[in-house]
């Protein structure tokens, strides 16, 4: 038995089968790459869905996260703290917004959003009591707790979870003609993510997401987008909705909002939506503490520099130049994306993306497959072009031969 063999067998002893992981236990981490207890190295195309958008070990976050550890790190929104309001203007700011609702994990943020988007029906639309309703995309993903996975089409996901929590209409993902027909008077919001992550990195055909914008406005309804995933520089751009020209109502936020240090998440708006809240309606321990409104200054900081949306965008150009090559032949039948983020469809004679991945992690490159037969390309985005290269070096080796 190898050290390797002995931890994932410990893990397996003791954990719930929740995950199914690589074979691979990772012990230390810089930048792209990350080294597992053997001393192997592998670049990292995952970047922990995205969390890790700033890298491993950054030494800026690190920096941020050491400084205020020394100073104060909670103490619960019963009191003040210095950090809080400076947190909240930058966010609002980075997302032309006015105000904040800091949580922790992005499950969190979707259910406060939720309930913003119920609240506000009730308190200023006017729905009558108890008969919001929420329109969602089928091939959502959008968290785990049980009012989220209501709203899933991923039997995975939902089975043996009920009783599901109702107030939400299921319409195809990219279908204006569905979504205008699933709104009635009682419609509070319609909640999407821009770019599907989970998915498999779906984009929606042009113009969908504009028209959405169009629809939810004339009908007084709150557009939420969930951009916990494609959003804070992924696509190359601070948003995904930017690309379209699109400015939701609502901003969910999370993954590397937390500098891949802490879990930080946020659903950012405006006071008109936002400002339902009262004094203990809605709250959370550990939402914008001291530690993690600190990291979260950093990476916005970080973001409003523009240098890693500009990064993004042009090796997510080159990313997508090379992937688009390897469309149509050898074994990837697809591939889609935006930025430096791409799903790769393998035909499905080849073998199932977890074949693939196992054999992608053979040459030191570690990617985590989705749906069976899509695996996604996501790196940090502070990955060298030399590195990028040297990984997609390893896909076609693996994925044309
Ligand atoms: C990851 C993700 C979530 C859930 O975030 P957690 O921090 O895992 O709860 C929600 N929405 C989208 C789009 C995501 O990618």
């Amino acid at each position: 038995m190898t050290a390797t063999d002995d931890l994932i067998a410990a893990a397996e002893a003791h954990s719930a089968h929740n995950y199914h992981p690589l074979p691979v236990v990772v012990a230390t981490a810089d930048g792209a790459w990350m080294t597992d207890v053997e001393g192997r190295r592998y670049l990292d195309l995952l970047a922990g869905y995205s969390a890790l958008n700033f890298g491993h070990g950054n030494r800026r976050l690190l920096d941020a996260a050491r400084a205020q550890l020394e100073r104060v790190t909670l103490t619960s929104r019963a009191f003040h703290h210095d950090r809080f309001g400076e947190f909240c203007a930058q966010l609002a700011q980075l997302c032309g917004m006015e105000m904040v609702l800091p949580m922790n994990t992005g499950a969190e943020a979707v259910e406060t959003a939720v309930k913003t988007a119920r609240k506000w029906g009730y308190r200023v639309k006017g729905v009558p009591a108890e008969m919001a309703k929420i329109v969602v995309a089928g091939g959502n993903f959008h968290g785990r707790t049980t009012t989220v996975i209501s709203f899933s089409t991923d039997p995975e996901a939902r089975a043996d979870y009920g009783p599901y929590t109702p107030g939400f209409e299921i319409v195809p993902y990219g279908d204006l003609t569905a979504m205008r027909q699933a709104m009635t008077e009682n419609t509070v919001a319609v909640l999407l993510e821009p770019i599907q992550g989970e998915s498999g990195v779906i984009v929606p055909p042009e113009g969908y997401l504009p028209a959405v914008r169009e629809l939810t406005r004339e009908r007084n309804v709150l557009f939420v987008a969930d951009e916990i995933q494609s959003g804070l520089g992924r696509t190359g751009r601070t948003f995904a909705c930017e690309h379209e020209g699109v400015v939701p109502d609502v901003y969910v936020l999370g993954k590397a909002l937390g500098g891949g240090i802490l879990p930080v998440s946020a659903v950012v708006s405006s006071a008109a939506v936002l400002g339902v809240f009262r004094p203990g309606e809605h709250g959370s321990t550990f939402g914008g503490n001291p530690l993690a409104c600190a990291v979260a200054l950093e990476v916005i900081a970080m973001l409003r520099s523009g240098e890693y949306q500009a990064r993004a965008a042009e090796l997510g150009g080159h990313l997508h130049r090379e992937l688009g090559a390897l469309a149509g032949t050898g074994r990837v039948t697809a591939v889609r994306g935006r930025g430096l983020w791409a799903g790769v469809d393998i035909a499905r004679a080849y073998g199932t993306g977890r074949e693939v991945s196992e054999k992608l992690m053979d040459r030191g490159v570690l990617v985590k497959d989705t749906h069976g037969s899509t695996i996604r390309v996501a790196p940090p985005l502070t990955i060298s072009k030399e590195d990028l290269d040297w990984g997609l070096d390893q896909l076609r080796a693996v994925l044309v031969g």
